[in-house]
This record gives C-alpha cells, sequence and structure tokens, in this order.
C-alpha cells in the first residue's frame, strides 16, 4: 500500500503524461553520443555491457531499444531509464519531465 500524503494542494493528481516524454532521438543522442545510421533504427555504443562496436539499436521514433550482444531491451525512453538508471516507474518519469503534479524537485 502507498502510505496516504497530506498535501496542500490536493487538485491536480500526480499522474504520467507520456505526451511530455522527451523526442527519442534527442533523448538518446544526450544519453548515449553520436547515433549511428539514418534510418528509424539507428545504432549506439551500448551502455548496459562493455561495447566496442555500436550493439545497442535505438528506434528513433518509438523510442523502443534492443542490444544485439547483452540482450539489453525496452519499449521506450522510459523503459531506458528505468533499466540505465534503476529507477522506480514514477522516478524516472519525473527524471523525464513526465510526471504531472505532486512534489516538483
Ligand atoms: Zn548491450
Amino acid at each position: 500500500m502507498i502510505p496516504a500524503r497530506r498535501t496542500t494542494t490536493p487538485a491536480l493528481r500526480p499522474h504520467f503524461d507520456r505526451s511530455r516524454l522527451p523526442d527519442p532521438e534527442t533523448y538518446y543522442t544526450a544519453e548515449l553520443g553520436a547515433l549511428h545510421g539514418r534510418g528509424t533504427w539507428r545504432d549506439a555504443l551500448c551502455c548496459f555491457h562493455p561495447d566496442t562496436r555500436p550493439s545497442l539499436r535505438v528506434n528513433a521514433q518509438t523510442g523502443s531499444y534492443r542490444c544485439m550482444a547483452c540482450g539489453a531491451s525496452g519499449g521506450d525512453v522510459l523503459a531506458f531509464q528505468r533499466q540505465r538508471y534503476g529507477l522506480a516507474f514514477p522516478d524516472a518519469a519525473k527524471a523525464l519531465g513526465a510526471w504531472i503534479g505532486g512534489r516538483h524537485v
């Protein structure tokens, strides 16, 4: 159970707003450095294993990702943020600016 929390502004329940997730191409470029290739799927150095050749494939439109070497994968930039930094869903959403309401940090 989530403990009840006192708040002075109960008007806006904290919630996730997917439309505020960052653009996948911008996000992955910031997280991984250069993306290689020109199509929807780009290649980048994988951050989940020691990588010397770009093994991580990222979808510049949907944000899904999959590493051909270590098997790390997920469906969007939020999943990537959670996996890379070991974050719970709300914390990853907050880190990406996609969490509305509650206490902003
Ligand atoms: Zn990998």
